[in-house]
């Protein structure tokens, strides 16, 4: 007998999260089981603080069906937390992570099941091949972070690629023993190495409901992910640093020489201005770089807990 878990983050989704269970259910009945009629399933629900009615609708359904399980935060504490949240909670012997909004279609678990089963993988994750739906800008910027990510980083993210997965219980270990406070997904499922396979799809607009993700949300969310996993903006500024004082100490060298050369006529106030502007543009940068690291690293020292659970129906915790 074996046991799949699904982890699901629920943040205002009253719309979308019955449509969910019984897409998922109706998958678990005509094609898991039909692959293999020993597999028991859990759904872990995590409801991350919503202000809707979502947490009465988590209850109803663990209500009827004795597999859901839910947990529900003090307050909103993001995605992440409550991706983690579930996996802590979860004992399946695959686990899968999954929206509410039906934009990871459940129908793949059975080809991801099968994967992880005849396949020599540990992880079976998706990435979608179009971003069909998303305004262009968004688009934009979002292949610009993966560029540039990947360039500075060295863990890799793959470009499209969404945070639904399948997993074994070893990658689960290995992703619960990353306990950090600032929890970049992407980059921690990456970090943790393993086999993965990917399985392409096109983009699917949310089923109802809207995403809770603002532009100026998604760009603190890439700078959290670079700060989580490289250092390479600390070395940017150093290495600044370094140019900008070779620069001017061979100016230092012309100037003392055009003086003895040619004699001292006091002129470049305007050059003079925008030097010191300069200077102090790329000094404001370098602390700003530095303090956010610093300021990570004072969070990431107070060991806060990732979430707080208000109410539960798992025994566990
Ligand atoms: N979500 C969450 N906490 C949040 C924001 C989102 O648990 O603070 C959940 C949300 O309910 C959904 C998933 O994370 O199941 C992805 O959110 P969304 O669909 O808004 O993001 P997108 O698909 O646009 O990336
Ligand atoms: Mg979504």
């Amino acid at each position: 007998m074996s046991l799949l878990s699904i982890i699901v983050p629920c943040y205002n989704e009253e719309e979308s999260i019955i449509a969910f269970y019984d897409e998922f259910i109706s998958v678990y009945t005509s094609s898991i089981i039909d692959y293999n009629s020993e597999i028991k399933y859990e759904l872990i629900l995590v409801n991350d603080g919503s202000k809707d009615n979502t947490l009465k609708l988590l209850k109803e359904l663990a209500f009827k069906d004795e597999n859901v399980k839910y947990i529900s935060f003090s307050r909103n504490f993001g995605k992440e937390s409550a991706l983690y949240a579930g996996l802590k909670n979860s004992s399946g012997d695959y686990i899968a992570v999954m929206d509410a909004d039906l934009q990871d279609p459940p129908n793949l678990l059975p080809k991801m099941i099968i994967a992880l089963d005849r396949e020599d993988y540990d992880i079976v994750a998706t990435r979608r091949v179009s971003r069909e739906g998303e305004p262009p800008i968004r688009s934009f910027f979002a292949r610009t972070f993966y560029k540039l990510f990947n360039r500075i980083s060295k863990v890799e993210l793959v470009d499209g690629a969404r945070d639904y997965r399948l997993m074994t219980r070893q990658v689960v270990d290995a992703i619960l023993d990353l306990s950090e406070y600032n929890r970049f997904s992407k980059g921690i499922f990456s970090w943790v190495g393993f086999n993965t396979k990917w399985l392409e799809y096109a983009n699917i607009e949310r089923a109802s409901g809207e995403t809770s993700w603002s532009f100026w949300g998604l760009f603190k969310y890439a700078i959290e992910g670079v700060m989580a996993f490289t250092t390479v903006p600390l070395v940017i500024s150093t290495v600044l640093g370094i140019l900008i004082s070779i620069i001017s100490f061979l100016y230092l060298i012309y100037i003392v020489l055009s003086t003895i050369l040619f004699g001292n006529d006091v002129q470049g106030w305007a050059s003079t201005v925008s030097i010191m502007i300069l200077l102090g543009g790329i000094q404001l940068f370098s602390i700003g770089v530095l303090g956010q690291y610093l300021g990570k690293t004072y969070i990431e020292t107070k060991h806060r807990p990732i979430y707080i659970t208000k109410e539960t129906n798992i025994e566990k915790e």
